[in-house]
C-alpha cells in the first residue's frame, strides 16, 4: 500500500495552496466582515486571475473550460480550497453550481449547454438548486409537493421552496417538481431549468440563519414559482427522472464535501496549535502557554487522529469510486455505504475539530475577526443538507445488516 502522491499530484496542490496564500486568504478579512455584493468585484478579478493561471473549475472536462480532474485528484484539490470559505467559490467548483454542470454536462440538450452551462461554467453567471420545500420532508423528496403540469407542448410550475443556496444573484434555478404524481415515487418528479427572469419566479428573502440573511453567493433563499409556463425545452433530462439525475448530482457532491469539510479541518488545527502556542496564560511564566495545558494538548492529539482517520476513509472512497466506474459500473451506486458512511462521519469530525478551535480561542473565536466563526455558524447545515447524519446511518445501516449476497 502506497500514500505517497505522484510529483505531478504534488505539484499541482502546491500551486493551489500557494495560490491561496497570495491571493485568497488575504481577501477573508473583507468577506468575513462586508456584504457579498459590495466584495464581488474583487471576487471577480481573483476568479479571472484563477483561470489565468489555468486552475479553474479543476472538477470539469478541459471542453467546457475545466481541469478534467478525475474525482480522486479532485478530491485531493477540494481539501486544499476547503482551508478557506471563498476556496471553491474562486476557483469555479462551488456548490451548488458544481452540481448543476455536472448535471447539464451529463444531461443537458446541446442548447441548453450553449445557454446555461456555458456560461456557467466559465463562472459568467452563477445558478441554484431548488429542491428543499417548507411544507414537506427534505430528506424524503417523493413527497415533494412542487407541482409541473403539462399544458399544450409545455408545463405550468408552481412550487414553493426553500434553502435554495445561492438563489440571490443567479441566473437560473434547476427546480425539481412531480410531473406524474400517479408513477412509483421514485418517477414522480423531473427537473426544469428556469431562468430567474422568468414571469413567474420570484425571490422572496433571504432566509436568516442564526439571525444573518446575508446577501448573494452565500446565502439561501425562499423562492416560488407561481404558474411559470415553461417550454418543454426547459426540462432537464427525461420526464420521471428528477430523482435518478438528484441522485448522481449527489454522489461526486459528497466527496467534494467531505473533503472541502476536512480543509476546514486542517485550517481549525492549524490555528487552534496556533493559539495555544502563543496564548498566554500564566501569571509570572512566559513559557506557560494554553499549549503547556495538558487538557489542551490532548485536544490537539485527538483532533489529529480524527482528522487523519476521516481523511483516509474519504480518500478510499473516492479512490474505490474511482476504481468501480473504470469497470464500467456505476461507482457511487456500488460505493453507498461507504459514501453514507463519510457524509455522516466526516461532518461530525469538522464540527468537533472546529467547536475545540473556537473553544481555544475564547471569545475570539465567535467573532468575525476569525474564519472559525463562520466555519461554526456557516457549517453547522453540513449535518443536515445532501441527507441528515440520521438517514445515513438507516441508509448504511440496512445494507449492512443485508446478508452479502444480497448487497
Ligand atoms: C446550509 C444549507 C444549505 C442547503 N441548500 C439547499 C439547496 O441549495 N437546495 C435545496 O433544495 N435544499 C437545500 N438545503 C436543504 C436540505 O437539503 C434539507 O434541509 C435536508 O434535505 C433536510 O430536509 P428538512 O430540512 O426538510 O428536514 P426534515 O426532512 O424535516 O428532517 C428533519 C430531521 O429529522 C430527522 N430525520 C429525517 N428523516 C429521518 C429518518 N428516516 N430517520 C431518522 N431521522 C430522520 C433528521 O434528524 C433531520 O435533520 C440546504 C440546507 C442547509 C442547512
Amino acid at each position: 500500500m502506497d500514500f505517497s502522491l505522484s510529483s505531478e499530484t504534488q505539484a499541482r496542490l502546491a500551486r493551489f495552496t500557494e495560490f491561496l496564500h497570495k491571493e485568497v486568504y488575504p481577501l477573508e478579512d473583507a468577506f468575513l466582515n462586508q456584504p457579498f455584493f459590495a466584495i464581488e468585484p474583487t471576487l471577480r478579478a481573483v476568479r479571472t486571475k484563477v483561470q489565468k493561471a489555468g486552475l479553474w473549475a479543476p472538477q470539469i472536462p478541459r471542453e467546457w473550460g475545466g481541469m478534467g480532474l478525475p474525482l480522486s485528484e479532485f478530491a485531493l484539490v477540494s481539501e486544499v480550497l476547503g482551508q478557506s470559505p471563498l476556496g471553491h467559490y474562486l476557483f469555479g467548483c462551488q456548490a451548488p453550481d458544481a452540481g448543476n454542470m455536472e448535471v447539464l454536462i451529463r444531461h443537458g440538450s446541446p442548447d441548453q449547454k450553449e445557454r446555461f452551462l456555458r456560461p456557467l461554467a466559465l463562472g459568467e453567471i452563477r445558478s441554484c438548486f431548488a429542491m428543499t420545500e417548507p411544507e414537506t420532508p427534505g430528506s424524503n423528496p417523493t413527497r415533494l409537493a412542487a407541482r409541473a403540469v403539462r399544458d399544450g407542448d409545455g408545463y405550468v410550475l408552481d412550487a414553493h421552496k426553500w434553502f435554495t443556496s445561492g438563489a440571490d444573484g443567479a441566473a437560473f434555478a434547476v427546480v425539481m417538481a412531480v410531473t406524474d404524481p400517479k408513477a412509483a415515487p421514485h418517477q414522480r418528479a423531473s427537473m426544469f431549468i428556469v431562468p430567474t427572469d422568468h414571469p413567474g419566479y420570484r425571490r422572496v428573502r433571504n432566509i436568516p440563519l442564526f439571525g444573518h440573511a446575508g446577501e448573494g453567493y452565500p446565502s439561501h433563499s425562499e423562492v416560488r414559482f407561481t404558474a411559470c409556463r415553461l417550454p418543454q425545452s426547459s426540462r432537464l433530462g427525461p420526464e420521471g427522472a428528477g430523482f435518478a439525475i438528484a441522485q448522481e448530482r449527489l454522489g461526486p457532491g459528497r466527496i467534494q464535501h467531505c473533503m472541502r469539510w476536512i480543509g476546514i479541518c486542517e485550517r481549525a488545527f492549524q490555528l487552534m496549535v496556533e493559539r495555544a502556542s502563543t496564548r498566554q496564560i500564566g501569571s509570572t511564566d512566559e513559557t506557560e502557554t494554553l499549549a503547556s495545558k495538558q487538557i489542551i494538548q490532548a485536544w490537539i492529539a485527538e483532533a489529529r487522529a480524527e482528522i487523519e482517520a476521516a481523511r483516509l476513509l474519504v480518500l478510499r472512497t473516492a479512490w474505490r469510486i474511482d476504481q468501480i466506474e473504470h469497470t464500467g459500473r456505476d461507482g457511487f451506486y456500488d460505493a453507498h455505504v461507504d459514501v453514507s458512511l463519510i457524509k455522516f462521519h466526516v461532518a461530525n469530525v469538522m464540527l468537533k475539530v472546529v467547536d475545540r478551535a473556537v473553544q481555544v480561542h475564547g471569545a475570539l473565536g465567535l467573532t468575525s475577526d476569525s474564519v472559525l466563526s463562520f466555519f461554526y455558524s456557516h457549517e453547522r447545515g453540513a449535518r443536515i443538507y445532501d441527507g441528515p447524519d440520521e438517514v445515513h446511518k438507516v441508509s448504511a445501516a440496512r445494507r449492512l445488516l443485508r446478508p452479502k449476497s444480497k448487497n
